[in-house]
C-alpha cells in the first residue's frame, strides 16, 4: 500500500499532486529551515480512496497518522489530548491546484473542557485559552456538524451588546466561558481529541464537494478527480496577547505589480480574522515597532521565498509572543496588470527568461488591459472611498445579496454587488457582478482575492459606508444612501464609490504590456488575424496586433439600415432587369466598404466570405415591418408575404445558404466579386497593397468550388482586363461541414487556403443547433456528459479529429495550402494550443481578443517545445 502520511520533513514543493499545494509548500519551507510549526500531510490519493470507499476512511489510516502524530509530539514537547501539556492542531485542506478559501479548515482541534482548563493553567492566559476553545467549537460546529453558525455568532453579538463591548478584544475569559456554555446547549461535539481529529479529516475530504468548491473548480477548469490533501499542523497562536498577531503578505504588490513588499497584520488575532475580513487590518510595517524581531524575520523570509520560488509569493504568518512562524506560501493571485508587470520585471531582474515570463501571464489577464476605467477627468461626486482592491471601472444596479445579483443580472442588468463582507457562499453572485463593494475587509480579504482573480472591479474595506443587507441600503457618512436598485459606479483604481453612471475611458496599455506582447510575437509561430467587417473594428484589430482579417462577413454590410432595403428589393425582384439594378446599387456599397478595409489593412490579407445567410433572414420578420416595407418599395404587401412564405425554411441552419446561394444565384456572387476586386484595384491605384482572399462558405463538394471559382475567375478577368492590371488574390474555402473535412483531399486541388469554421463544424458534428443548445448544454455539463461547452472550447476529440484529418489529407494531396480557423474558438487559449499543434498557419478572432490570442499562441509554442 502506498504511503498515505508524510511528515513536513519528508516532502518538497514538487509533491503538489501528492500533498496538495499547501502541504508541498509547507514541506519545502521546512526544508529551507524556515520557522514552520511541525505537522504532517495526508495525501490526495487518500481522498480519492475515501470517495471510492463510499465515503469511508481507509481502515489503516488512523494507525498511520498516529505514528506521524507521535513524532510531532516529540518535536513539539507537548501532547495531543494531554490536559497538563496540550498540543492543538489545525486541520487544513489543500488541493494540487490552489483553491483559496474554497474548502474547510478547522483550528484549535484537540480541546475540551478539561484541556481548555489545562491550557489556561499552563499558559497563565485564561482569556486566550477560552477564546481558542470557543473558536474550535464554532469551527467544528460549522465544518463538521454543519450547524447553524449564524446563531452562534448572534450569541456572541448579543453578549457583547449586553456588556457594551465594542470588539472581541474586550471579551475576557469569563465572557468566553459564558458564551461557551451557551454554545454547548446548541451543539454536541466529541470530547475525545482523536475522535475530533478523525471527524475533521473526514470533513476536509468532504469539503472537496461543497457547492462553492464545485463552482470554483468549474470556473477554473480544475478536474473534479484531483481531490484534496489534509494538512495536520501544530497550532501557533496569534491571539495570545498584544505581542502576538497574524497577517498576510505579498512579496510584490498584487494590484499593481510594483516591486514593494506589501502586507497586512492584525494584532492579538488569529489568522482566520485577517482572511475573514472581520476587522480591518493594519499595514504590515506596524509590526516594526511592536515586534521588531518578528518583522525582520518576515522581511528576510519573504525575500528568500520569492527568490527561491522565482515568483511573487502570497504568505500567511503568525507571531506568538514575539516569535515568528510561517503558515503558508503560494504563488500570489494578482491582477492582469500586476501579472504583466511582475513577469517583465523578473526578466529584467534576471530571475526568469522571456519564455517563462510568457507562461506567467494568463491570457485572461491580458484582457484587463483592454477593460474600461472610470474617466479620471469626469466629474465625480464621491460618496465614500475604500480600498482599491481590484482595478477597472464598473457601473451597475445596486444589489445586496448574491441571489439578487444573479436574478437582476438575468434580467439583462449590470449589477454591483454590495456586502458587509463576502464569503465563499457569495461566489455565484460575484461571478455575474460587474463590480463588488464591501464595507469590511482588507486588500487580502476574500472579496479582494476573488475579484482580482476574476478580473472584476472591486472596492473593499469601505468603512465610510454602513451596509445593511437586510434593508438593502448602504449609508455614507454624510447621510447619502445607496438603495437597492440605484445605479452606482465603482472606481477600482482609486477606491471611489459614486452614485450614477460616470463615464469610462478605453483601457490603456502599458509599456510592460507592449514588451510582453513583443516577446509573444517573437516566440509564436501561429499568425493572428481578426474577424472584422467595419473599418473601425479592423482598425482596432490592427492596432491590437492583428496580421490581417481572417473573416469578413459580407452580409453584415447589407444589414446596415441604408442598404437593407436594396437587399430586400433585390430579393423581391421579379424580373432580371430590376434585380440587376438593385445589385448594382449593392455593388456600390460593397465596393466602398471593401476599399475602406483595404486601406486599414494595407499590405495584409483580407479574407472575404461570400454571402452566407439564407435570404429570408433579410426580409422583415413581422407583419407591420412587412407592410411598411411594401409601402417604401411601392409594392403590394401581398407580394412580400408571398416571398416570405416562399423562402421560409423548416431548418434554415441546414438550408438554402452558404455557397448554395452562389450556385443558384451566380449574379449575386458576380456582384460581390466585382466589388471585392474593383475596390482592390482602386486601392492599388491609390498606391496601396491590397490582398483579398475570397472564401466560399459551407462547401461540401469540390464541384461547388469549381463552379463558383469559375464565376469568380471570370469576374476577376473581366475587371482586371478593363483596368489592365494584375492583382494578388486567393480563392479558398471554409471548412465547416463534416463532409468538407472528410473529403479535404479532393477539395485541395481547387483551393489555396482552407479556414475552419468551427462554429458550424461543431454544430454539424454534434448535431447541436447553435441557437438552441443553450437549453440543454448546462445540464449536459452538470451531468458530466460533456466536459466543456464545445462552442466555447474546441472539442478536440471529434471536431478536432475532423480538422486533423482534413489538414493531413489535403496536405498530402497538395502542398502550399494555408490553413486557418475563424470560429469563436480562434480566441480561446486551449483551442489555440490545439491549432498550434495541428500546424495551422493562423487563428482569427474578435479584435479585442487579438492580444489574448498572441499571448496564447506564444504559450502554445513554448509549451509544445517543452512537451517535445
Ligand atoms: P485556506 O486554504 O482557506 O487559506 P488555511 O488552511 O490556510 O485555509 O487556514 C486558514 C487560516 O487558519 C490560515 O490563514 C491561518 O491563519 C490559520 N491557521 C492554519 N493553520 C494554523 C496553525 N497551525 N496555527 C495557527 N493558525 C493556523
Ligand atoms: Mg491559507
Ligand atoms: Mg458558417
Amino acid at each position: 500500500m502506498a504511503k498515505r502520511v508524510y511528515l513536513f520533513s519528508e516532502g518538497s514543493k514538487d509533491d503538489r499532486d501528492l500533498l496538495g499545494g499547501k502541504g508541498a509548500n509547507l514541506c519545502e519551507m521546512t526544508a529551507l529551515k524556515l520557522p514552520v510549526p511541525f505537522g504532517f500531510v495526508i495525501t490526495t490519493p487518500t481522498c480519492r480512496e475515501y470517495f471510492e470507499n463510499g465515503n469511508k476512511l481507509p481502515t489503516l489510516l488512523e494507525q498511520e497518522y498516529r505514528v506521524a502524530l507521535d513524532l510531532v509530539e516529540k518535536q513539539m514537547g507537548t501532547r495531543f489530548g494531554d490536559p497538563e501539556n496540550p498540543l492543538l492542531f489545525s486541520v487544513r485542506s489543500g488541493a494540487p491546484i490552489s483553491m483559496p478559501g474554497m474548502m474547510n479548515t478547522i483550528l484549535n482541534l484537540g480541546i475540551n473542557d478539561e484541556i481548555a482548563e489545562g491550557l489556561s493553567r499552563k499558559t497563565g492566559n485564561p482569556r486566550f485559552a477560552y477564546d481558542c476553545y470557543r473558536r474550535f467549537i464554532q469551527m467544528f460546529a460549522d465544518v463538521v456538524l454543519g450547524a447553524d453558525t449564524h446563531a452562534m455568532e448572534t450569541v456572541i453579538e448579543d453578549y457583547k451588546e449586553r456588556k457594551a463591548y465594542e470588539t472581541d478584544v474586550a471579551m475576557e475569559a469569563e465572557d468566553w466561558q459564558a458564551v461557551i456554555s451557551t454554545f454547548k446547549t446548541m451543539v454536541k461535539f466529541p470530547e475525545d481529541p482523536f475522535e475530533q481529529l478523525r471527524l475533521a479529516v473526514e470533513a476536509v475530504f468532504q469539503s472537496w464537494h461543497t457547492p462553492r468548491a464545485n463552482v470554483y473548480r468549474e470556473m477554473n477548469n480544475i478536474p473534479d478527480s484531483l481531490g484534496t490533501a489534509v494538512t495536520v499542523q501544530s497550532m501557533v497562536f496569534g491571539n495570545f496577547g498584544e505581542d502576538s498577531g497574524s497577517g498576510v503578505a505579498f512579496t510584490r504588490n498584487p494590484s499593481t505589480g510594483e516591486r514593494l513588499f506589501f502586507g497586512e497584520v492584525l494584532f492579538n488575532a488569529a489568522g482566520e480574522d485577517v482572511v475573514a475580513g472581520i476587522r480591518t487590518p493594519l499595514p504590515v510595517d506596524a509590526m516594526q515597532e511592536r515586534m521588531p524581531d518578528a518583522y525582520k524575520e518576515l522581511l528576510d523570509s519573504q525575500a528568500l521565498l520569492e527568490s527561491h520560488y522565482r515568483d511573487m509569493q502570497d504568505i500567511e504568518f503568525t507571531v506568538q509572543e514575539g516569535r515568528f512562524y510561517l503558515l503558508q506560501t503560494r504563488s500570489g493571485k494578482r491582477t492582469g496588470r500586476a501579472s504583466v508587470r511582475i513577469a517583465v520585471d523578473m526578466v529584467r531582474e534576471g530571475m526568469i527568461n522571456e519564455k517563462e515570463a510568457l507562461l506567467r501571464v494568463s491570457p485572461e489577464h491580458v484582457q484587463s488591459f483592454l477593460h474600461p476605467m472610470v474617466d479620471p477627468d469626469a466629474e465625480r461626486a464621491v460618496i465614500a472611498s475604500g480600498l482599491p482592491a481590484s482595478p477597472g471601472g464598473a457601473t451597475g444596479v445596486a444589489v445586496f445579496s448574491a441571489d439578487e445579483a444573479v436574478n437582476v443580472e438575468a434580467d439583462g442588468n449590470k449589477v454591483i454587488l454590495i456586502r458587509r463582507e463576502t464569503t465563499p457562499e457569495d461566489i455565484h453572485g460575484m461571478r455575474v457582478a460587474e463590480g463588488i463593494l464591501t464595507e469590511l475587509g482588507g486588500m487580502t480579504s476574500h472579496a479582494a482575492v476573488v475579484a482580482r482573480g476574476m478580473g472584476v472591479c472591486a472596492i473593499t474595506g469601505c468603512g465610510e459606508l454602513r451596509v445593511s443587507v437586510h434593508e438593502g441600503t448602504a449609508t455614507a457618512a454624510d447621510g447619502t444612501v445607496i438603495k437597492r436598485g440605484d445605479t452606482v459606479t465603482l472606481d477600482g483604481a482609486t477606491g471611489d464609490v459614486m452614485l450614477g453612471d460616470i463615464p469610462k475611458v478605453e483601457a490603456s496599455t502599458s509599456d510592460d504590456f507592449q514588451t510582453l506582447l513583443s516577446w509573444a510575437d517573437k516566440h509564436r509561430r501561429l499568425k493572428v488575424r481578426a474577424n472584422a467587417e467595419t473599418p473601425e473594428d479592423a482598425a482596432k484589430a490592427r492596432e491590437l496586433g492583428a496580421e490581417g482579417i481572417g473573416l469578413c462577413r459580407t452580409e453584415h454590410m447589407f444589414f446596415a439600415s441604408d442598404r437593407i432595403d436594396h437587399m430586400r428589393a433585390m430579393i423581391l425582384s421579379t424580373d432580371r432587369k430590376e434585380r440587376k439594378r438593385h445589385l448594382a446599387k449593392l455593388q456600390e456599397f460593397q465596393h466602398a466598404d471593401m476599399l475602406e478595409l483595404y486601406r486599414v489593412m494595407d499590405g495584409l490579407p483580407v479574407t472575404i466570405r461570400l454571402l452566407d445567410p439564407p435570404l429570408h433572414e433579410f426580409l422583415p420578420h413581422d407583419e407591420d415591418d412587412a407592410n411598411a416595407l411594401a409601402e417604401r418599395l411601392g409594392k403590394d404587401p401581398q407580394e412580400i408575404h408571398q416571398a416570405r412564405n416562399d423562402l421560409a425554411e423548416v431548418n434554415p441552419m441546414l438550408g438554402f445558404r452558404g455557397c448554395r446561394l452562389s450556385v443558384v444565384y451566380p449574379e449575386i456572387t458576380r456582384m460581390q466579386v466585382r466589388a471585392i476586386i474593383g475596390a482592390a484595384l482602386q486601392a492599388r491605384e491609390e498606391g496601396l497593397n491590397p490582398f483579398p482572399e475570397i472564401m466560399i462558405p459551407l462547401v461540401v463538394n469540390v464541384r461547388e468550388i469549381r463552379l463558383i471559382s469559375e464565376v469568380i475567375d471570370r469576374g476577376i478577368a473581366k475587371v482586371t482586363k478593363e483596368k489592365s492590371v494584375s492583382l494578388r488574390y486567393k480563392i479558398g474555402t471554409m471548412m465547416e461541414t463534416p463532409r468538407a473535412c472528410l473529403g479535404a483531399d479532393r477539395l485541395a486541388s481547387a483551393v489555396e487556403f482552407m479556414s475552419f469554421g468551427t462554429n458550424d463544424l461543431t454544430q454539424m458534428t454534434y448535431g447541436f443547433s447553435r441557437d438552441d443548445a443553450g437549453r440543454f448544454i448546462p445540464q449536459y455539463l452538470d451531468a458530466k456528459i460533456i466536459e466543456d461547452d464545445p462552442f466555447v472550447s474546441l472539442d478536440q476529440r471529434a471536431v478536432g479529429r475532423l480538422m486533423r484529418m482534413a489538414v493531413q489529407e489535403s496536405r498530402q494531396a497538395k502542398k502550399g495550402i494555408k490553413y486557418g480557423i475563424c470560429g469563436e474558438h480562434g480566441g480561446d487559449p486551449r483551442s489555440i494550443r490545439f491549432c498550434h499543434d495541428l500546424g495551422l498557419d493562423y487563428v482569427s478572432c474578435s479584435p479585442y481578443r487579438v492580444p489574448v490570442a498572441r499571448i496564447a499562441a506564444a504559450q502554445a509554442r513554448v509549451l509544445a517545445d517543452i512537451d517535445n
